[in-house]
């Protein structure tokens, strides 16, 4: 069978495993073990030297298991499959999304290094970046979605250390906003900067990954993941990943290693029962978004509504948009009319979507990010980036979409809206 020119979707229950090593069972089983058994010494010690990197790979040479830190069969098979979405060459699974992030900075970046970032970025990161990085010596430059190739170039260039740019972490959409990334144009003008080393990109690919982009397609060296979100897709593990090149990806696999923040077995048993319906999954909670974002648009008590099916013709935002993305998603935000009270009074008469954060799974979730994932930006960031007191954002599961549009409807139907509100 030639795996290659199949789509992703039909090699999700088959790829990278081999019935007949275990028992001839159809599904793979979950490998709870620490260690593996080595037919020889000499088997052992030469799978060392492939671990250890003390000589090439022989043709067709794979390598052996050792020890459940280095590898482990429900693990290289879920990276295998997951490489097949991004069209990427290696991957890395991690016990969480930011330990796949947290590697990632620590690998790209030393003291006295520059780190360039979009603004805003999930809080986990923003954390890391502001509070951790600077105790190893790392600068740090933020820029935002509103800045054109030549404020971008202008802005690293001014910051006086251009030279020791040495890595760029975008996330695009980003969250809960949905404002878009040029991945293109970020790596042309990273690409002018001169730099003491080359300098790598790495996209958070959670919003839209792995169906609707591909950041590897549009200049980025390397894809992360929350695979708690689309990837697992049922809100019932934590888990992340990195993708990318080989001789990137052997940097990546090294450092978690000695990190020792692979993902467990039973986690990547589960993700590989969840790769199996990831396609289906996102495209039905695509096409519920674009209908729940169709009705929000019109109802008198929605102000305005962030959905990347709806960006204007004509603008910035929908060229890079059609460029870089395949697919609006199922993320969706939207300011209520009024502020805190009224969107803590839609929240709060929800029946069917749940008040949670998180997302990307089966079922809908809303929430508040101004007091809840955002809690930590700044109060002038917030503002900023357009996280008021109105906003409200949703999360669209597979339900059925009239029962999910009668739920938005009757908790917006509860919504006293004040006299005051800003028109
Ligand atoms: C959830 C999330 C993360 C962090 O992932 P965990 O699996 O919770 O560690 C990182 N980036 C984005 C965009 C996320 O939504």
């Amino acid at each position: 069978m030639k795996d290659r020119s199949m789509k992703p979707e039909s090699l999700m229950m088959s790829y990278g495993y081999k019935p007949e090593l275990s028992e001839g069972a159809i599904k793979c089983p979950i490998f709870l073990t620490s260690t593996f058994v080595f037919k020889s010494a000499e088997e052992g010690k030469s799978y060392f030297e492939l671990a250890y990197g003390k000589r090439e790979k022989l043709p067709g040479e794979e390598m052996g298991l050792i020890y459940s830190r280095i590898n482990n069969p429900d693990l290289e098979i879920l990276e295998n499959r997951l490489r097949l979405w991004d069209r990427a060459e290696d991957c890395a699974v991690f016990e969480s999304g930011m330990s796949a992030i947290s590697t990632v900075l620590l690998e790209f970046l030393k003291p006295g290094d520059l780190l360039l970032y979009s603004s805003p970025t999930y809080g986990g990161t923003d954390h890391f970046i502001h509070h951790f990085l600077p105790k190893i010596g790392v600068q740090t430059l933020g820029f935002t979605s509103e800045m054109d190739e030549a404020d971008l170039e202008q802005a690293i260039l001014s910051s006086g250390k251009a030279q020791q740019l040495a890595h760029v972490h975008l996330e695009t959409p980003a969250n809960p906003t949905n404002a878009l990334i040029d991945i293109a144009m970020v790596r042309r003008v990273v690409d002018r900067i001169p730099t003491e080393e080359k300098v790598s990109i790495a996209v958070d690919n959670t919003y839209m990954g792995p169906l609707w982009q591909h950041p590897l397609d549009h200049g980025a060296d390397l894809v992360l993941y929350s695979a708690t979100k689309y990837i697992g897709g049922h809100s019932d593990l934590i888990a992340g990943a990195v993708l990318g090149n080989a001789e990137l990806m052997l940097r990546v696999k090294t450092l978690r290693t000695f990190l020792g923040n692979m993902a467990s077995p039973h986690t990547g048993w589960m993700l590989l029962r969840s790769l199996e319906t990831l396609k289906i999954r996102m495209e039905a909670m695509q096409a519920n978004a674009v209908l729940v974002a169709d009705f929000l648009k019109q109802h008198p008590k929605v102000e305005k509504i962030n959905y990347l099916g709806l960006l204007e013709q004509g603008s910035r935002d929908r060229e890079i948009f059609e460029r870089q993305c395949s697919g609006p998603g199922a993320m969706v935000s939207f300011h209520i009319r009024g502020g805190e009270s009224e969107a803590f009074q839609f929240l709060n008469s929800l029946q069917l979507i749940k008040l949670a954060v998180s997302l990307g799974g089966t079922e809908s979730l809303a929430e508040h990010p101004k007091s809840m994932t955002h809690a930590g930006v700044a109060e002038e960031h917030q503002e900023q980036m357009g996280v008021t007191d109105a906003l409200v954002r949703l999360s669209i599961g597979v339900e059925n979409h009239e029962d999910l549009i009668y739920d938005l409807s009757q908790a917006l139907d509860t919504v006293k809206i004040r006299e005051v509100t800003h028109q």
